[in-house]
C-alpha cells in the first residue's frame, strides 16, 4: 500500500528533514494530549496560546476565542489577526 508519489517524496528528503517532520507531528500530538479530550467547553485556565502555528478554533464554544490546537485563549493580538483573516465575522450584535 502507500502512495508511490509520497514514497518518492519521502525518499528524497534528507534524514534531518525527516526528523524535523516527525518532530513536528509529535509536538502536535503532544499538544493534543495536553489539551485533553477535545471538549473545548472546558478551557484550560490561564495563559494564552503560544503555538507558532495557532489556528482559531471553530468548535462553536466561543467566546472566548481560542486556539484549535491547545485550546488556550487567543491574545487580543491573535484575535485581531484572526478577524482580519475572516474568522469570527458572524458575531452576535
Ligand atoms: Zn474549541
Ligand atoms: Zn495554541
Amino acid at each position: 500500500m502507500g502512495n508511490p508519489e509520497m514514497r518518492k517524496q519521502l525518499a528524497s528528503l534528507s534524514f534531518s528533514e525527516k526528523v524535523e517532520i516527525l518532530e513536528k507531528l509529535r509536538d502536535r500530538s503532544l499538544a493534543f494530549a495536553a489539551a485533553g479530550p477535545r471538549d473545548h467547553r472546558v478551557h484550560r485556565a490561564g495563559g494564552f496560546c503560544k503555538c507558532s502555528d495557532w489556528e482559531p478554533c471553530g468548535c462553536g464554544h466561543q467566546p472566548p476565542y481560542h486556539c484549535m490546537w491547545c485550546c488556550q485563549d487567543l491574545s487580543m493580538e491573535q484575535v485581531a489577526i484572526a478577524k482580519k483573516r475572516g474568522f469570527y465575522s458572524r458575531e452576535k450584535r
